[in-house]
């Protein structure tokens, strides 16, 4: 398996809901890739899978993850991203709270705030699943 890399058109595409659980084999393999590559998170597109599902380091799994509320002003950092090697880019992320309603891998529906940059991840990857990169929203540094 393989992280796919720009201009693969799995990584522009805007992945459909769906209405019946996700295949949960797939979320361990994502869990695995992204720690085995000591990445911060990881979206499913990214090595295929046409589901919306994102991981983010060490262990959460999201499934069909919506942001609900974002608090505070943008604040600029790096971001690098597995699908473009060797780019940093400079991209403006809300950090102060990003409420976001998911399902986790027992399909039970959770709602949770994020700060700092665990939020910063999580809006990086659910950014993926709209099929949108950081070349897309930042300038590259
Ligand atoms: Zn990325």
């Amino acid at each position: 398996m393989v992280i796919l890399q720009v201009p693969h058109p799995m990584l522009t595409c805007n992945l459909p809901y769906n209405d019946t659980p996700v295949p949960i084999e797939h979320t361990l393999v994502m869990l695995k890739m992204m720690n085995k590559l000591m990445a911060d998170g990881l979206a499913a597109n990214q090595i295929g899978y046409p589901f919306r599902i994102i991981t983010v380091a060490p262990n959460l799994v999201m499934i069909e993850p919506e942001i609900l509320e974002v608090e505070g002003e943008l604040v600029a950092d790096k971001e690098a991203c597995l699908s473009l090697p060797n780019a940093v880019y400079s991209v403006e992320r809300a950090l102060k709270g990003v409420t976001v309603r998911y399902r986790d891998t027992w399909n039970i529906l959770r709602e949770h705030k994020f700060h700092g940059y665990t939020a910063r991840v999580i809006q990086h990857e659910i950014d993926h699943l709209n099929g949108i990169l950081i070349s897309d929203r930042g300038t590259e540094i």
